[in-house]
C-alpha cells in the first residue's frame, strides 16, 4: 500500500472514520503570522472550550514526544498532528517536534495544519521530515473577499494589510498547495463558510483546489468570535448544501469536530 492509500485509509479525518482511529494534536506552535478576523486564540484555556486555536498549554518538542509515548501503545492511534494554536510553519518547534516524533514513532501518520502562507517555502522540508498529510485553510480566492476575512499577514518581516495582504496570502496558499501535492503529501482544504462574506464562493474554491491536486475539502461553519462575533453561524442546512454542491467537484469530509490544538481523541 502506498503512502497516499495508507493515509486515506487510516487518517480519521480522511476516511470519516473517527469511530475507528484516533489522533493527537501537539500544541507546540503558539505564534501566528497573520490575523483572521474570526480567530480568538487562547492559551491556558480549560478543556470546556472545544474549537481551533485553543490549548491548555504549549508543549516543548520533548514534552510532545512524551505525550505521544503515553498513548502510543493504543493501536487505534494513527495520527500525530500539529495544528497550532498559532501557525505551525511560523514556529521553529514545529520542525523539531516533527523530527523527534518521526524518529520515535515512525508508524504514526504525521499531519500538519497550516494557513498556507509559508507552505511553498517549507513543502520540501515537510516531506523530508516525514509529513504525510497536510491541511490548508483556504477561505477565498478573491482578494476583495479576503480583505474582509483577514486583517493582515506578515511575510519575511513585512506586514501587508487589506487587499494587498489577502492577495499575497491567496497566491502563497495556491502555490503551496501545488507544491505540497507534488511532494506526495495527502492534502485537505479547510474552508470556513462565513455567511454574507464567502458563502457564494465556496464552489469556486473547490474547483481551483481540485485542479491543483487537493484530495479532500472540509467545509466548516464559522464560529462567530473576535471581529466576526456579530456574524451569524451558518445553519446546518447551509453547510450540508455547500458540501453537497462541492461534492460534485471534490470529495467532502463531513465529520469535522473543529478540534482544539491539543485534542486527544482515540476511539
Ligand atoms: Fe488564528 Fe490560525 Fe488565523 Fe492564525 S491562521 S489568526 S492562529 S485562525
Ligand atoms: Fe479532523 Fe476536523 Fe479535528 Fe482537524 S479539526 S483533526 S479535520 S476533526
Amino acid at each position: 500500500m502506498d503512502s497516499l492509500q495508507y493515509v486515506m485509509q487510516n487518517h480519521p479525518c480522511y476516511i470519516n472514520g473517527h469511530s475507528r482511529y484516533g489522533r493527537i494534536h501537539l500544541p507546540v506552535a503558539p505564534k501566528c503570522n497573520m490575523k483572521c478576523n474570526y480567530c480568538d486564540q487562547k492559551i491556558g484555556c480549560s478543556y470546556h472550550a472545544f474549537r481551533p486555536s485553543v490549548a491548555t498549554k504549549i508543549l516543548s518538542p520533548d514534552e510532545a514526544v512524551e505525550l505521544v509515548r503515553k498513548y502510543a501503545h493504543n493501536e487505534r492511534l494513527r495520527v500525530a498532528g500539529i495544528a497550532g494554536p498559532g501557525e505551525p510553519l511560523y514556529n521553529e518547534n514545529t520542525f523539531k517536534t516533527l523530527e523527534k516524533i518521526h524518529i520515535a514513532f515512525p508508524e504514526l501518520i504525521l499531519c500538519l495544519s497550516t494557513n498556507g502562507l509559508l507552505l511553498e517555502d517549507y513543502a520540501e522540508m515537510l516531506k523530508d521530515l516525514g509529513v504525510k498529510a497536510c491541511t490548508i485553510t483556504i477561505n477565498c480566492l478573491d482578494a476583495n473577499i479576503g480583505a474582509k476575512i483577514y486583517s493582515y499577514v506578515t511575510y519575511k518581516g513585512t506586514r501587508y494589510e487589506g487587499i494587498e495582504g489577502a492577495q499575497l496570502l491567496i497566491e502563497k496558499q495556491l502555490k503551496g498547495l501545488s507544491k505540497i501535492v507534488k511532494q506526495g503529501i495527502v492534502t485537505k482544504i479547510n474552508s470556513i463558510l462565513i455567511p454574507g462574506i464567502n458563502d457564494m464562493h465556496i464552489a469556486e474554491i473547490a474547483a481551483e483546489v481540485k485542479r491543483r491536486g487537493a484530495h479532500l475539502q472540509n467545509i466548516t461553519p464559522l464560529i462567530p468570535l473576535a471581529s466576526f462575533e456579530d456574524i451569524r453561524k451558518p445553519t446546518s442546512s447551509e453547510i450540508i448544501d455547500a458540501r453537497n454542491n462541492c461534492e460534485k467537484i471534490i470529495p467532502q469530509f463531513r465529520h469535522c469536530k473543529q478540534c482544539r490544538a491539543d485534542v486527544i481523541e482515540i476511539a
